[in-house]
């Protein structure tokens, strides 16, 4: 049973192959945006469509679910989204000879043993690797609805030397908050519709 998931997995995946082509979309010499954990696409999805002139590099380590991704942008026909299938811990190894200028991490698993903790997006081995392929003004952006985990990522970032601005534990009900401006995630539609507050955070590198 397993097998065959899987095996149609990779049948779905090799009709979208040409998505997992970002070498060839970096051609076009414009900024790249990273998001790392990008699920079924929602968000990379209405990014791309938004900011047509700004290169999106979408990251995931579960196949099942990047491909859903990479079907949504291959039937909107998207030209400026490409996808990575990985682990993020391994992301240094694909980012050579360019950067990153803004990275998204939105509900990103929070982990909630102490001794899974480096296992966070926020952990500092994570935050050394950004460090590494972001430009040097470069923004993280994070949303998440658990916020235990989004108070060790605030003291993750201060205590790795990343300036924080727009902390807010009520993202819709911040001062900073602009509907039309925010793109929902699929986690964020279903906090959101049964009231969830969502926390974010701007993080400068
Ligand atoms: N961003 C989506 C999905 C959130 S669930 C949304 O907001 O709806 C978190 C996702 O991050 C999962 O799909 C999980 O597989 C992925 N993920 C978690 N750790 C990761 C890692 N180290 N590298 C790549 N993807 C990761």
């Amino acid at each position: 049973m397993r097998m065959h998931k899987k095996k149609n997995t990779d049948k779905r995946i090799l009709v979208c192959a040409d998505y997992l082509n970002w070498e060839d979309m970096l051609k076009n010499d414009k900024i790249v945006y990273l998001e790392i954990g990008c699920g079924k696409g929602d968000f990379i999805c209405g990014m791309a469509q938004r900011f047509p002139d700004i290169n999106f590099i979408a990251v995931e380590k579960i196949s099942d679910v990047i491909v859903i991704a990479m079907e949504k942008v291959k039937s909107l026909n998207l030209s400026n989204v490409r996808f990575i299938i990985t682990d993020a811990k391994k992301l240094e190894d694909y980012f050579v000879g360019f950067k990153i200028s803004q990275l998204y991490l939105n509900f990103s698993d929070p982990w909630h043993k102490r001794y899974q903790q480096n296992n966070r997006l926020t952990a500092p081995g994570f935050l050394e690797i950004y460090k590494k392929i972001l430009k040097p003004d470069a923004k993280i952006i994070m949303k998440t609805d658990k916020k235990e985990f989004f108070d060790y990522s605030v003291r993750s970032f201060t205590a790795n030397g990343f300036r924080l601005e727009n902390i807010t534990h009520d993202l819709y009900n911040s001062n900073f908050f602009n509907p039309d401006e925010n793109i929902q995630t699929e986690y964020e539609k279903t906090f959101v519709s049964q009231n969830i507050p969502i926390c974010y955070l701007v993080a400068y590198n």
